[in-house]
C-alpha cells in the first residue's frame, strides 16, 4: 500500500485520530499509537481575553487562579460552550501531534465528538482542524468510536451495547451495521459523581473541598455499590465555615452514599435504552454482555452494579480511558469505514 510505502521514506501522512472528550483529550497518530493525553482544559486571562495555557498546563491553574486568570473547559457539558477556547485547544493538540516536513502530505484528521454536537459546533470543530493542517476531517460520535475502540463487530447484523461514561456525558448506544439504532446521552457523569462528593462532604462535615480533593477522593474510595464498599479511609483537606483549613477522616462507605444518586440515575438509563431496543438486537446484547468504556466506568464496582440491576453481563473494554481514541485510530486509513460510521 502505498501508506505504507510513504512511511518507508518519511513520507507517511501521519494520519491522526483525537478523541475530543469532555474532560480529556486523546490523541492517536496513525502507526504511533496514543501520543498525547490532556484535560480538555484552556486557562485563559479575563483582562486581554487571551488564552495563557492549554492541557495539563492549564490544569495546573485549576482552582489557583488569581482574578483575572479563568480555566474553562469548553466541553464540560457535552455541548461546546466557548468556541475559540475549543479551536484554539484543539488547533494546540493538532499541531503538537503532527510531525510536520517539507515532504509530509497534510494529514487526515478523524475526531470523536459527544453524540449530542450541533450542526453548528460540527462546523467549528471542522474549521478548526483544517485551520490547524488538516487535509480532510470527519467526524464520529463518541459511542460509536468507542465501539470500535473495543472492537465491538459494529458492521455485523448483531446488537452491541456500549456504555462510554466521561466526564461530562454518559453515552449509551445500541450499534448494529454501522449505524446507531437506539441511543441516550445524558449529562451526567464523571463531574457529576466527583460534585456529589464536595456537597456530601460540606452537608456532612461542613467542609468545603475542591474539585481535585473531591476526584480523588472518589477515585480513591468511590464505589458503585455501598455493600461492596470494602472499607477504607482517607484524609482530606478543606476549609471549613468559618474559613479555617481543617482535616477529617472519611470513609469508602460515605463516599459510595454519597455517589449513589448519580450511579442510580446512569443505571436508570441504561434500562431505558435496554427497554428501548428491538428484541432481536436485545437478544443480542443479553447474550454478548453490555460493554463499558470512559474514565468515569473506572468507578470501582460499576460493572457488578451493572450486570445486578440488569441481568446482563457486563465488561470492561480494554484500557477503557483509550477506547474513543483508538477507535478512531483504527478507522484512520480506511475511508469506506470512515464514511460508513461518520456523522452526517
Ligand atoms: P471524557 O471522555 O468526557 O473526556 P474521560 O473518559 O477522560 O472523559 O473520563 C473522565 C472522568 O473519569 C473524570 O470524571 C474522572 O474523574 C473519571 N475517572 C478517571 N479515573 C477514574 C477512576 N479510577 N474511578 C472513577 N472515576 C475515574
Ligand atoms: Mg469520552
Amino acid at each position: 500500500m502505498l501508506g505504507k510505502l510513504g512511511d518507508l521514506f518519511g513520507l507517511g501522512a501521519g494520519n491522526i485520530g483525537i478523541d475530543l472528550g469532555t474532560a480529556n483529550t486523546v490523541v492517536y497518530s496513525e502507526n504511533k499509537g496514543i501520543v498525547l493525553y490532556e484535560p480538555s482544559i484552556v486557562a485563559i486571562d479575563v483582562s486581554t481575553n487571551r488564552i495563557l495555557a492549554v492541557g495539563k498546563q492549564a490544569k495546573e491553574m485549576l482552582g489557583k487562579t488569581p482574578e483575572n486568570i479563568r480555566t474553562v473547559r469548553p466541553l464540560r457539558d457535552g455541548v461546546i460552550t466557548d468556541f475559540e477556547a475549543t479551536k484554539i485547544m484543539l488547533s494546540y493538540y493538532i499541531t503538537k501531534s503532527i510531525s510536520g516536513g517539507i515532504f509530509k502530505p497534510k494529514p487526515r484528521v478523524v475526531i470523536g465528538v459527544p453524540s449530542g454536537v450541533t450542526q453548528v459546533e460540527k462546523r467549528a470543530v471542522i474549521d478548526a482542524a483544517k485551520s490547524a493542517g488538516a487535509r480532510e476531517v470527519y467526524l464520529i460520535s463518541e459511542p460509536m468510536a468507542a465501539a470500535i475502540g473495543a472492537e465491538l463487530p459494529v458492521e455485523e447484523p448483531v446488537g452491541n451495547m456500549i456504555v462510554d461514561i466521561g466526564g461530562g456525558t454518559t453515552e449509551i448506544a445500541v450499534i448494529s451495521l454501522a449505524g446507531i439504532v437506539v441511543s441516550s446521552s445524558l449529562r451526567i457523569a464523571g463531574d457529576e459523581m466527583t460534585d456529589a462528593v464536595a456537597q456530601f462532604i460540606k452537608r456532612k462535615h461542613n467542609l468545603l473541598i475542591g474539585e481535585q480533593t473531591a476526584e480523588r477522593a472518589k477515585i480513591e474510595l468511590g464505589s458503585a455499590s455501598i455493600e461492596n464498599s470494602f472499607q477504607k479511609e482517607l484524609e482530606i483537606k478543606g476549609r471549613d465555615i468559618t474559613g479555617l483549613p481543617r482535616t477529617i477522616k472519611i470513609t469508602s462507605e460515605e463516599i459510595a452514599q454519597a455517589l449513589e444518586d448519580v450511579v442510580a440515575a446512569i443505571i436508570n438509563a441504561i434500562k431505558s435504552t435496554l427497554e428501548r431496543t428491538p428484541p432481536e438486537l436485545a437478544s443480542d446484547i443479553a447474550e454478548r454482555g453490555i460493554v463499558l468504556a470512559g474514565g468515569g466506568s473506572l468507578l470501582k464496582n460499576l460493572d457488578k452494579r451493572v450486570e445486578k440491576e440488569t441481568g446482563i453481563k457486563t465488561l470492561y473494554c480494554e484500557d477503557p480511558i483509550t477506547a474513543v481514541a483508538r477507535g478512531v485510530g483504527k478507522v484512520l486509513d480506511n475511508i469506506e469505514v470512515i464514511r460508513k460510521v461518520a456523522m452526517p
